[in-house]
């Protein structure tokens, strides 16, 4: 049998597989096993990470704390700001600790929900809105301004709900709002890098996986499965797990065209983009409340949030995640690395980036191999199901799993995937 990426998803398969005694080979085509999950660490003394990719494991997110604990690795709470947080709103800027110490101005026209839910809004919205029926054809935004979206919780909907609003249905808005809300002040992460996960899932089969294999084609024999890299070589077996992301499937050459519940699946999901910045500051920076680790405003960086280690001095990873009509703003800056980022960040950070050792990213938005962030199903598709299989191939990966754009989903589809073979 063999496996077609290596990210979480084809990873878990292959260990799964092969603990259930199947002959399996993965095919990789980067050099780096984990795909969307990309740790990057930092030059300094202590190694410091930023998360490029997934980072925050919720409460329900079982699969992946059932793998971490497996591993050996220990889950972490994301631990308290030392400073205030600072919201910049409006021209103004307000410290506070829990949302009841937000002064009276940025709450001006907001409604009772509104208020408690500041500076995340739509999660109270999302939380007060009644159930939203399967058949509602409503985009997010139409829903939340037709359950009381006020002119001054639009600010605050537009800046921190991470999600197209006016694309998403209603109903993928309100269960992803609804599990946010559920999740809050309980999501963890690794310390160590969350490459804990796929690197220690990879040095399980280390004679099994080969890296470098770009596939470009497959084909669907009477007996077997051929697929074929960029570089020319082939391998074949009688099935195949396809563990790719709906951008690179889209680009592969099936032969006879692409399978019909594939290409029917694909054509309900939209792409979404998403680029994380890691910036890693002195701890001088923080002293005095000067630089609050965790910060909150409208426009690009929306919000700054601390990883959880902290060298001896200080020194800390701060995280900011452009996402929508950001994108494209971080994506020119990025043409210019490292460069092009600081120049970005200089003039809107002007505490912090005097005291910055070094910055981390990556776009996979540019990425060829990823091609985007996440998946989401289109207004007026219908909610995904999960696997696809379609004659000696099966399609897995969080993309195409019912839980798009989370770790849990990549394993839920693994797991599915060596279900459905027996
Ligand atoms: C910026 C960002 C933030 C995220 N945040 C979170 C989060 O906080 N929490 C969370 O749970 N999830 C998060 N995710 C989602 C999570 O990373 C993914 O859902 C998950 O890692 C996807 O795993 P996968 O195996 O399905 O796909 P991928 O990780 O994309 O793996 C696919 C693999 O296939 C390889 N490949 C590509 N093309 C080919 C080819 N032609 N031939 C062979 N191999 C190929 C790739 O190199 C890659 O290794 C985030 C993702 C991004 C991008």
């Amino acid at each position: 049998m063999i496996l077609i990426g290596g990210g979480l998803a084809g990873l878990q398969a292959l260990d799964l597989l092969r603990r259930r005694g199947f002959d399996a080979r993965l095919y990789e085509a980067s050099d780096r096993v984990g795909g969307r999950i990309y740790s990057l660490r930092s030059s300094s003394a202590g190694g410091l990470v930023a998360e490029a990719g997934a980072e925050r494991i919720r409460p329900a997110h079982l699969r992946v704390l059932g793998l971490a604990r497996q591993l050996g690795i220990t889950p972490v709470l994301y631990p308290p700001p030392q400073n205030p947080y600072l919201l910049s709103i409006n021209g103004g800027e307000y410290r506070f600790r829990t949302p009841e110490d937000i002064p009276g101005t940025p709450l001006e026209g907001l409604s009772e929900a509104e208020k408690r839910g500041v500076p995340s809004v739509h999660l109270e919205l999302a939380a007060e809105a009644p159930p939203v029926a399967d058949d509602d054809s409503r985009t997010a935004w139409q829903w939340l301004k037709d359950n009381g979206m006020t002119a001054a919780g639009e600010v605050y909907v537009r800046a921190f709900a991470p999600f197209p609003l006016d694309r998403l249905p209603a109903r993928c808005f309100q269960r992803y709002a609804l599990a946010e809300r559920r999740a809050l002040g309980q999501v963890k992460t690794l310390s160590g890098g969350v490459d804990t996960l796929t690197e220690g899932l990879a040095q399980r089969h280390p004679g099994h996986i080969t890296r470098g294999f770009k596939a470009v084609s497959i084909t669907q024999r009477a007996d077997q499965v051929v697929v074929r890299a960029a570089n020319g070589t082939t391998v074949s077996a009688p099935l195949a797990v396809i563990c790719l992301p709906v951008p690179v499937l889209k680009s592969l050459a099936f032969e006879g065209g692409t399978p019909k519940a594939l290409a029917d699946r694909i054509a309900g999901l939209g792409i979404e983009q998403e680029i994380k910045i890691g910036v890693e500051v002195a701890g001088a920076a923080f002293s005095g409340s000067n630089a609050p680790e965790m910060a909150f405003r409208p426009e690009f960086p929306r919000v700054v949030w601390p990883s959880p280690r902290r060298l001896d001095d200080g020194c800390r990873v701060l995280n900011m995640m452009a996402v929508n009509e950001d994108v494209p703003l971080v994506a020119a800056a990025a043409n210019g690395g490292v460069q092009g980022i600081t120049a970005l960040l200089e003039p809107r950070l002007p505490r912090l980036m005097p005291h910055a050792r070094q910055i981390l990213f990556h776009d996979f938005s540019a990425d060829p191999l990823a091609g985007g962030a996440w998946t989401w199903p289109k207004n007026g598709a219908p909610p995904p199901k999960g696997l696809i299989r379609s004659g000696r191939l099966v399609f897995a990966g969080s993309d195409l799993s019912a839980y798009p754009g989370w770790m849990e989903g990549a394993l839920a589809s693994a797991e599915a995937a060596v279900a459905t073979l027996g």
